[in-house]
């Protein structure tokens, strides 16, 4: 492979994780068409619909967005790419002149799409690393049930009244894309 292959955790493998997943384990029979995201409130066995029909939808989805995003940013962007997890190269392709608005919201849905794959392919792991974005803590985890990230660091959640607070993935994104173009700025 050329310079375009990476070896980082990025979205485009936990993408492509999921979508060999998905080409392994066949869907068979009817498929559901809930997709309900991560703003599911049934877990996968409870609605019935086979966990690849779910992530067969997600891949769709997600790939479906970052090719609204390019298009909207650069209408002259022409087709997707075959391979769903190269569309996030195709995006940033695509996108590299646009201006740093449109940049910056295409580097916060890769990462997000980061969080939301790795979260559908049952890591979530990948959120604990993440500051909450209101005590600044070192203390995220993430919760099924309500499909949200909670922070439980003690005087994060007295100051909210005795609730955790929780945040969604795309804040976190927003937070990590930030704090990357501080970096950079700081770098140059
Ligand atoms: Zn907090």
């Amino acid at each position: 492979m050329g310079d375009g292959e990476k070896t980082t955790d990025t979205a485009a493998v936990r993408l492509r994780q999921l979508a060999t997943y998905f080409r392994e384990h066949p869907v068979r029979g009817p498929e559901g068409h809930c997709y309900t995201r991560f703003s599911a409130h049934t877990p996968a066995t409870a609605s019935g619909i086979p966990f690849n029909a779910r992530v067969s939808e997600h891949i769709e989805a997600s790939v479906a967005e970052v090719v609204a995003h390019t298009r909207a940013a650069n209408p002259e962007a022409g087709p997707r790419p075959e391979r769903v997890d190269a569309v996030y190269d195709w995006a940033r392709e695509h996108t590299r002149n646009a201006p740093e608005a449109a940049q910056f919201r295409r580097d916060m849905l890769e990462y997000r799409h980061y969080l939301e794959h790795a979260i559908a392919a049952g890591d979530t792991s990948v959120v604990r690393p993440h500051r909450c974005p209101d005590c600044r803590t070192v203390g995220l985890f993430w919760q099924p049930e309500r499909a949200t990230v909670i922070c439980v660091n003690r005087r994060c959640t007295q100051t909210n009244g005795g609730i955790h607070r929780t945040h969604s993935l795309a804040r976190l994104a927003f937070e990590h894309v930030a704090l990357e173009r501080i970096l950079q700025a700081c770098a140059t």
